[in-house]
Formats: C-alpha cells, structure tokens, sequence
C-alpha cells in the first residue's frame, strides 16, 4: 500500500480529502464540514456545534501556562468559533485525556478556569469524557450554540464591494508566546533569573487569557447588522481571509494601515525584529473577528470602537491582496508571507 506522509496535504486538505465521501443525508444538517461550526435544524431555532483540542506540547506548554489559564482558553477559543456563525453559545462538553503526572489538585486548577469561562460566556458545562494518555494532557472542548435562521453568517456569505472588517487587534498573542517562550529558554540556562515581563503584560495576557467576542455579536443585535460573511481569526488574518474568499469565490484587496495592532505588540514585534503586520498575517491565536458588511451599512460600524476597516471584497479574478503602508500591492499569502 502507498504511503503518503500527512504533510503533502496540510492541514486543511487533509479536512477535505478524509470528509469527501460524507455526503449530507439528513435534511436537517444545514452546514457539515467547512466552516467554523456546523448548524443543525431544530425547527425554531438553529443549533450550532463546534469542537477544538489542545495538545501538551503543541498548543501549550506548561512550563509558562498555568492551568487555570488553559482551562480558561480552551472553553474561550471554542466559544469564539459559535460566535463567529452570530451564534451564542449555550452548553459546552469538555474531554481531558491526561498521563498520572497530574495530580487532583492540578485538575482543579484546570476546572477553576473552565468555571471562570462558563461564568463569563454563562454556558453550561453538560458533559465529556476523562481518559488516560501515555503523557501529557490532552483537553477537547465541544460547544453547542443557538443560532436565528435569518442573521447566522457563513464563510461563504462575503460578495464583491464588500466592505472587510476586523475587531480588535492581531498579531498579539504571537507576540506574546515569543515572550514566553524566550523567557523559559531563559529560565532554563539560569533558574536564578527572574523574569521581567513590564511592557509585555498586555502581549502576554492576550496569548495565555484570550476572550471570545461576544459583545461584537451582542453590538451586531443591538445595531441591527447582519455581516455577509464572518470567520473567527485563529490561524492569522491571512489564513482567515483565504479561507472567506475561498467559500465566497471572492478575491480581497487588504490595507494594511487598516490592520489594527496594538502598539505594545508593535514595539516588541520591532524588537524581535519582525514586521508588526507579518506578525497580524500570520501570528494566530488572536480570536478576533473578520467580517464583511454591505457597504451601505458602513455608517452602522464607523464609530464603533474596536471595530475597524480594513479592506474590501473584490472578484475572484482580481486575487488576494495586501496593500502596503509603502503603496506596494503584494499577492497575500496564506502563510509564509515574507515582507520585501
Ligand atoms: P476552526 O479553525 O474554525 O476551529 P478548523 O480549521 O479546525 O476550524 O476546521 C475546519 C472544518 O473542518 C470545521 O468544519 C471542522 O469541524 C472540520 N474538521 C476538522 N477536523 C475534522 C475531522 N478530523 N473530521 C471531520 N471534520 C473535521
Ligand atoms: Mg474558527
């Protein structure tokens, strides 16, 4: 038998090759695989399902992550996805699979920041699973949402004229795991060292504490508006953007002086000498929201705060593009955008 290594795919085309013979058979799953959660008919309303896991090792480290922190995340980073359909989230289950390095009162910890999440975001914890892994601990978090038939936003949804707007800052959280991760590096050739993080809290705070947006969702009710499509931005704006154009069968142009960074990330992406936008292009973890809106609707968002725009739908023909600070048009990449 071939043996194809996972990698020729990526990720994303490893989704779609393995779900291609999964035909839609009940009249009731209105969206299966392809966007950020699934929607399922239940008559008067819709119910929306999406699931995240966090591996040890891959998405988080202990050694700068306290558990209560990841507990936190990893109900926030799902919750992001049902807000991401205009959905509220309702119930989550959450599924930890963990080795006997853990003790009782480190799984408390870890259930202390679940509970913050459920208090903040009011769902409900209704379930899951608790197994045993080899080593390390692995957590899967489902959640259930409620979405209105009429106002639920698909990827697919974005049409050219389209106005593209983000909520609040990108490439923070990236920046912040730069930190971390350079300071346990430290740590580790010299334990005497203590840490200084001033000038660095806020990068930091987004990378271990991240919040969903449920007010941009609750604005949207509130101001009547009903974007066209909508993505959460969990892999970098680029990766998101593609992912919009891709199911809307639209191009983009983005600007990038409409790319909101926060000015500590932008110090510290200079420091580290990065580009701030390749930081906002291709950071991740910031789970913000992308969205497009009509543009007759621009004078609904102009003066919200934490809203901004950054570009706008074009035809597919026209591509995907950044446009610089400098003026200079760039193809937009999904990833590995490299600044000239
Ligand atoms: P997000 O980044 O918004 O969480 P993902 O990129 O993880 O979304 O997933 C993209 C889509 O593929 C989603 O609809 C998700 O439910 C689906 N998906 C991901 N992994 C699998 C899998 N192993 N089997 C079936 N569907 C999957
Ligand atoms: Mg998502």
């Amino acid at each position: 038998m071939a043996r194809t290594d996972v990698n020729t795919l990526g990720e994303f085309g490893l989704i779609e090759h393995l779900t291609r013979n999964f035909p839609i058979v009940q009249p009731e799953t209105l969206k299966g695989v392809g966007d950020d959660a699934a929607v399922i008919d239940n008559g008067t309303h819709l119910t929306v399902v999406s699931t995240d896991m966090l591996v040890e090792g891959i998405h988080f480290d202990l050694a700068y992550t306290p558990l209560k922190h990841l507990g936190y995340k990893a109900v926030a980073v799902n919750l992001s996805d049902i807000y991401a359909m205009n959905a509220f989230p309702k119930q989550i289950t959450v599924s930890i699979a963990l080795s006997n390095r853990f003790s009782v009162e480190a799984l408390e910890e870890l259930y202390a920041g679940i509970h913050a999440a459920c208090e903040t975001y009011q769902v409900d914890l209704v379930g899951g699973d608790t197994t045993s892994s080899p080593k390390g601990l692995v957590i899967s978090v489902t959640a259930i949402g409620q979405g209105d038939r009429d106002l639920l936003c698909y990827r697919s949804g974005a049409q050219v004229g389209d106005l593209i707007c983000i909520t609040g800052d990108l490439g923070a959280a990236y920046l912040g795991l730069q930190i971390l991760e350079r300071e346990k590096q430290l740590w580790q050739e010299n334990p005497q060292i203590q840490p200084d993080l001033e000038n660095q809290k806020y990068v930091i705070g987004r990378q271990l504490k991240p919040e969903a947006r449920r007010d941009v969702v609750e604005i949207f009710r509130k101001i009547n508006l009903k974007p066209t499509s909508m993505i959460d931005i969990s892999d970098g704006l680029a990766s998101e953007v593609f992912h919009i154009c891709k199911q809307s069968k639209v191009g983009a142009l983005i600007e990038e002086s409409g790319v909101p960074i926060h000015p500590e990330a932008e110090m510290l992406a200079l420091k580290f000498k990065l580009d701030p936008i390749t930081c906002a292009l291709n950071g991740g973890e910031d789970y913000e929201l992308l969205f497009t809106i009509r543009p007759e609707d621009v004078d609904l968002i102009r003066f919200l705060p934490e809203i901004y725009i950054a570009g706008e739908i074009l035809d597919a023909k026209d591509g995907i593009k950044l446009n610089t600070k400098g003026g200079n048009l760039h193809a937009l990449k999904a990833q590995g955008w490299v600044h000239f």
